[in-house]
């Protein structure tokens, strides 16, 4: 009997951070794991709302979106991959989706599922997030899903989104394993442990990791940024303005415990309520309840709202939940108030008092949801004399953990994605016994 090849192709996340969409062959199976929109290539082209991308055309044109037969929705042929494995709900592993025919199942885990789906309600029709009549198949860690010639294990790990997974698949010439986005310092670092133990008993051939911190590495954990905030808020007189991304549930839990622990409520926005609501499906999460005395919901100044923000708002105001920006004006030494920065036109009611205080805590220098822009935000910030803190844990393992963990997974070879910095990696890692690949886009390699 002839044994399948397998194959591995790099059609995003290679020399960038995010964009991850690779494609597994073994034989005649095909299979992708993440299907992400890449920031970099699309801010080549692109600076929304001004110009935004019309069609998936368009991106196909620019090579935003790869030029590949049989998975798109605008394709009149068969389905030629057999499903798309998601490792966690970020946009730069997940948005491109929106193009993938609707026939082609797309694994990933419950939390996820749940993401992805609330973001979908609370975002406008979207034509990069459109995750309508995807045929959603769930999973938690320990379930073993079968594709044709492959079986895939998914594993939990730690990473500022909670839901997140790693795969070890295996295929006909041995196991290949995907580390998606992970990191041991989070809230929950037994999970990442759980996924290199098992990784490392499947004795793969090969392991996709991503390299995304190989410059400007931070040594900090969860835990440190809750005693940072803490320090911060004590001394804060005015309000404490605080920018985090919607998804980052450690993240948001800290400055809950802060809130708390410094007689504050933490007023969040509807888009996060929302999803706090969603998220609570989800009994494996540990996340506070919008009925909590120290949770406000912050109701931005518009003349319209969506349905969705209309039933929140119908659903809290009986509790007095329900704050606009003239009433969180007046108490601002009793608020965290998270604020994106695309919502600081709301500060021009606000009127930050003197002693206030802004802090950053976004996981990583790009938000992996939304591009935030600098220099505007500090300008705004300048302008009411608000100084601006940056308390930062990465979503991502730290080199020397990292090279600590691949040394233990010990594959034959290595792939770095999700990384500016492959060459870099490539030195660092020269003592360990696995090959190293400098992966380029779109080429396939053999195992
Ligand atoms: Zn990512
Ligand atoms: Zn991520």
């Amino acid at each position: 009997m002839v044994k399948n090849t397998t194959s591995l192709t790099f059609y995003g996340g290679v020399n960038e951070i995010g964009g991850n969409k690779i494609l597994l062959k073994d034989g005649d199976t095909k299979v992708f794991f993440d299907f992400g929109m890449s920031f970099t290539m699309k801010k080549q082209f692109y600076s929304p709302p001004f110009l935004s991308p019309k069609s998936e055309n368009s991106l196909q044109e620019l090579e935003i979106l790869p030029k590949i037969k049989g998975i798109y929705k605008s394709d009149p042929n068969p389905p030629e991959v057999g499903a798309v494995f998601l490792s966690h709900g970020h946009l730069d592993h997940s948005a491109h989706l929106s193009f993938i025919k609707r026939e082609i199942p797309v694994y990933c885990g419950e939390t996820t599922q749940i993401i992805l789906q609330a973001l979908s309600e609370i975002r406008r029709a979207d034509l990069e997030f459109d995750v309508a009549d995807l045929d959603f198949r769930s999973f938690r860690t320990g379930k073993k899903i079968t594709v044709d010639s492959l079986e895939i294990e998914p594993f939990h790990v730690d990473h500022s989104v909670p839901g997140a997974y790693g795969f070890i698949v295996h295929t006909s010439n041995g196991a290949v394993v995907y580390t998606g986005d992970f990191r041991d310092h989070g809230a929950k670092p037994e999970m990442t442990r759980d996924f290199v133990e098992k990784a490392k008993d499947a004795k793969p051939v090969a392991i996709v990791t991503e390299a995304t911190n190989m410059t400007d590495a931070s040594v900090s954990c969860e835990a440190e940024v809750e005693d940072k905030l803490n320090r911060i808020v004590t001394r804060t007189d005015g309000i404490v303005l605080a920018g985090f991304s919607n998804s980052d549930v450690d993240r948001l839990n800290s400055f809950y415990h802060i809130a708390k622990k410094n007689q504050r409520c933490l007023a969040v926005s509807l888009k996060q309520a929302y999803l706090l609501d969603a998220l609570r499906k989800d009994k494996g999460l540990r996340i506070p309840c919008l009925d909590d005395d120290a949770m406000l919901i912050f109701r931005k100044s518009k003349k319209r709202f969506d349905m969705w923000e209309s039933q929140l708002i119908e659903q809290y105001s009986p509790q007095n939940k329900i704050f606009d920006v003239f009433e969180t004006s007046k108490q601002q030494c009793k608020v965290i108030l998270a604020m994106a920065y695309y919502d600081f036109e709301e500060l021009v009611s606000l009127q930050p008092t003197a002693g206030s205080s802004y802090i950053l805590s976004s996981s990583e220098p790009f938000n992996e949801e939304m591009e935030i822009d600098h220099e505007r935000l500090t300008n705004w910030l300048s302008h009411y004399g608000v100084p601006q803190y940056h308390v930062h844990v990465s979503g991502h393992m730290m080199p020397l953990q990292l090279k600590a963990t691949l040394k233990e997974i010990n594959a034959e070879r290595t792939f770095p994605i999700h990384t500016e910095h492959a060459e870099l990696f490539a030195k660092f890692m020269r003592d360990l016994k696995s090959q190293v690949t400098h992966v380029e886009k779109c080429r396939e390699y053999l195992l």
